[in-house]
């Protein structure tokens, strides 16, 4: 499915192309327990987003050892999406609210437990599937 997303005020526009959305994340991560957006279940694939076209209107708050993007819209405040990795080049997780379409209270939603996910002594890693940030410490 083709998903148009937008900030609050509009200013801010993306798309992207996924299989239909059902269900979301929610992460207690130190990050994500403060902004409460329920994310995309998965990054969607940077070839199959269209992030939005002027970066002058986005802020963009880097964490996690820099890996994480964060961008907000400058004007609103709105949280839109996460790019993770150099260029984004792990692809992109998005703030559901923000697309057309998608009631993201009405979705299946699964608790991440990110704020665990820089243990070292966890026996079995998590994969990139169950975690939001998986592959990167995360306190
Ligand atoms: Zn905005």
């Amino acid at each position: 499915m083709d998903y148009q997303a937008r900030c609050h005020c509009g200013l801010v526009r993306f798309s992207f192309r996924s299989p239909p959305i059902t269900t979301g994340k929610r992460c207690n991560c130190s990050l994500c327990v403060r902004r409460g957006a329920v994310l995309s279940s998965t990054y969607i694939p940077a070839a199959d987003f269209t992030p939005h076209a002027d970066p002058n209107d986005l802020g963009a708050y880097l964490w996690n050892e820099h890996v994480l993007g964060n961008y907000f819209c400058k004007t609103c405040g709105i949280f839109t999406y996460i790019a993770d990795g150099e260029n984004a080049r792990d692809g992109y997780r998005v703030n559901l609210g923000c697309v057309e379409g998608i009631n993201p209270l009405a979705l299946d939603i699964a608790i991440i437990d990110g704020s665990r996910s820089r243990s070292s002594t966890r026996t079995t890693p998590l994969t990139r599937k169950d975690n939001v940030h998986a592959r990167h410490r995360v306190t």
